[in-house]
C-alpha cells in the first residue's frame, strides 16, 4: 500500500520541546503552510501543556 505518489500533504510528528517525546502526529499541507508548526499541546509525560514542534516521523 506504500505508493510513492508525490503529494503536497506530508505526515509529521509533533515533538515536545521539554521531554522530546513525539506525542502527536498530524498532516501538513506544504502548499499553504511552509513554516514549521509550533503548537501548545498537552504532554502526557510532563502532564502539562508544552510547546510541541514539528519534526519528521522517522
Ligand atoms: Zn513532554
Amino acid at each position: 500500500m506504500a505508493s510513492k505518489k508525490k503529494t503536497a500533504v506530508e505526515l509529521i510528528a509533533l515533538q515536545c520541546s521539554e521531554c522530546k517525546r513525539k506525542n502527536y502526529t498530524t498532516e501538513k499541507n506544504r502548499r499553504n503552510m511552509q513554516e514549521k508548526l509550533e503548537l501548545s499541546k498537552y504532554c502526557p509525560h510532563d502532564r502539562k501543556h508544552t510547546l510541541h514542534k514539528e519534526t519528521k516521523i522517522k
